[in-house]
């Protein structure tokens, strides 16, 4: 389950908001901007609980029930799909199950009541009978038909017993009313449901699919391996073999092919057709013939071949109870390269977000890591205050190549002098064929600049570039041409790495340039720590402008010759004012 979003209006609810958290590794606390301060601030509480809510994201909400169901009723149309959402009390004195009682709203419920040490307000009547919900199996397990489910339970409620055939160890504390001549079963099989309105079916996620190049279907030419074939086609072949032996589809659980076809889309398309995990492979001589060697390579537990296809290219194995898909050979390795922004949550994207909460491996230099946690406890994080760049792409190639789901963490941007561009460097290099299977993505990010510009008003609004004073990795002659060619284009110019105490002239050294270029009445902007606690904004003059008014977490922006700056109001305090390069020239 994601880890929920625990929401508060204001400080009354944040203790309360707190104790929950402890109890979900992983969550954060949202707190109604300018009111409390948490985790994740937000401006609007409908919006926010709706896009939580469309997000798929468990919802605790500090506050009335019915505001919290009036902010998400244009949502409630599919009870398929819908996340938990509860509405607790401030104080922790009640706790209310509101929605999602098909992915674990009553467990939620019965878990935060405890820790508070009140009673939940528990209201389904099969859950308050039975004490599970017989609807919500386990992870592993898929109820087969809801309607058929819903009905089922009914005929419970209405007094029937049921028999249980079938593995079903969750079920071993409810008090269900069993019989073992009773009219109703809930039956746990990996065969599909025949319509049986008497059972409640149940599917283990226990078979798994594996797919090869076929030898061909037989339509005399050589058929087309399926290797060719299209991610439809792959979800049909596989479909077709359960089918054969009258399995649930919803009894798979993960789709296997050769570890050599790791990037092919064909497999992931067909993966999400089927809505499984996709996993790999690599085969040895010993294991056999395609397509059973995939099987014999992947898996660790008994297992029966039911199917093996070689023309097809598609075996099927079926392995005693529910199998975990994590266990099943290894995944496709991930590599996201993802920019934080310049500090506070609200400036970092939603995939970048999102990219964090899905990672098995967090890298970068710590500040930044520490900035992107707090992580979940099943996550590593590999924080450096190495400022190898290229040692560190290459490590999380190594992590990536093994299957694990990596994020390199860069502050802004992480393509704005930082990580995005070493990690590219680093696969280059190596033309290693594992590393160029992982899936890598890189997730662009609020970069300095652009912070630092949304602040000062719009100094960026024409033409402008962006340039590192860090003579580091490049020649300083080359910095003072390009300084010279921007200077004389006219370009507003973003200043990246403007001083350290390593470089302590470079800055002087650039001023000097541009002032032989440019007014000394152009505004510059200086922002220190955009976003982040103790941020700071000031516009000078480039006469004024002194390298001690700089340091390495200050963005520099030079504005050009049509750059302005206007007080914000009449009587505004000093520097109090907006900054703006018109979009036109005279
Ligand atoms: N990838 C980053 C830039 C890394 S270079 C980005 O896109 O923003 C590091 C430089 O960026 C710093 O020396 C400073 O000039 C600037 N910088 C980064 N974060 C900043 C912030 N929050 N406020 C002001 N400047 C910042």
């Amino acid at each position: 389950m994601k880890a929920p979003a625990i929401v508060i209006l204001g400080a009354g609810a944040l203790e309360t908001a707190r104790r929950i958290q402890t109890l979900y590794a992983g969550s954060q606390v949202y707190a109604l901007h300018e009111r409390v301060t948490a985790d994740v601030p937000y401006t609007e509480l409908g919006a926010q609980l709706r896009e939580l809510y469309a997000g798929g994201t468990p919802i605790v909400a500090l506050c009335a029930a019915g505001i919290v169901i009036r902010c998400v009723a244009p949502l409630l149309t599919n009870k398929g799909v819908e996340p938990p959402v509860l509405a607790v009390a401030e104080d922790g004195s009640a706790v209310v199950p509101l929605l999602g009682g098909l992915a674990g709203v009553n467990v939620m419920a019965r878990e935060i009541a405890a820790a508070l040490k009140v009673s939940p307000a528990i209201t389904t009547s099969g859950e308050l009978r039975f004490g599970t919900c017989v609807l919500n199996p386990p992870d592993g397990y898929a109820l087969a038909d809801i309607g058929q489910g819903k009905r089922f339970v009914s005929d419970l409620l209405a007094g029937e017993s049921t028999r249980v055939e079938g593995e079903a160890p969750w079920l071993d504390d409810a008090q269900l009313p069993r019989s073992a001549s009773a009219r109703l079963a809930i039956r746990v099989t990996p065969r599909a449901w025949d319509g049986c309105e008497d059972e409640l079916v149940i599917h283990p996620r226990s078979v798994v699919a594996a797919v090869a190049a076929g030898e061909g279907a037989g339509d005399g030419d050589g058929a087309r391996a399926n290797a060719c074939l299209s991610g439809t086609e792959i979800a049909a072949s596989v479909r077709a073999a359960l089918n054969e032996h009258g399995l649930a589809t919803l009894s798979l659980a993960a789709l296997l092919a050769a570890s050599d076809r790791i990037a092919d889309p064909a497999l992931a398309d067909a993966a999400a057709s089927l809505n499984v995990p996709l996993r790999f492979a690599q085969t040895r001589p010993d294991d056999g013939a395609p397509p059973s060697n995939l099987l014999h390579a992947a898996l660790r537990i008994p297992y029966e071949t039911l199917h093996d296809d070689p023309a097809a290219g598609v075996a099927l194995a079926l392995t005693p109870l529910a199998i975990d898909a994590n266990t099943v050979g290894m995944g496709r390795g991930r590599l996201t390269v993802i920019g934080l922004g310049p500090g506070s949550a609200e400036l970092m994207v939603p995939a970048a977000r999102l990219a964090l909460d899905h990672a098995t491996d967090i890298l970068g230099y710590d500040t930044y890591v520490k900035m992107a946690g707090p992580f979940r406890a099943d996550q590593r994080v590999h924080g450096t205050d190495n400022r190898e760049e290229l040692q560190r792409a290459r490590h999380a190639f190594e992590l990536a190549s093994v299957g694990r789901s990596v994020v390199m963490v860069s502050s802004g941007d992480p393509g704005v002098f930082a990580m995005a561009a070493a990690v590219l460097e680093a696969l280059e290099a190596a033309a290693n064929d594992a590393w160029a299977a992982v899936e890598l993505g890189i997730v662009p990010g609020v970069s300095a600049a652009l912070a630092t510009a949304a602040q000062a008003g719009a100094p960026l609004g024409h033409d402008f570039c962006m340039l590192s004073l860090s003579d580091n990795l490049k020649p300083w002659s080359i910095i003072e041409t390009r300084l010279r060619h921007a200077a004389e284009a006219d370009l507003v110019m973003a200043f990246y790495n403007p001083i350290s105490r390593a470089r302590p002239w470079q800055l002087d050294k650039a001023l000097d340039i541009v002032r032989t270029y440019r007014a000394s009445a152009t505004p510059v902007v200086l922002g220190r720590d955009v976003g982040r606690p103790g941020g700071t904004l000031r516009t000078v003059t480039l006469g004024e402008l002194r390298s001690s008014d700089v340091d390495m977490r200050t963005m520099v922006i030079v504005g050009s010759s049509t750059t302005r700056r206007f007080a914000k109001g009449a009587g505004d305090l000093e520097g109090d004012e907006w900054v703006y390069t018109p979009r036109w020239y005279e």
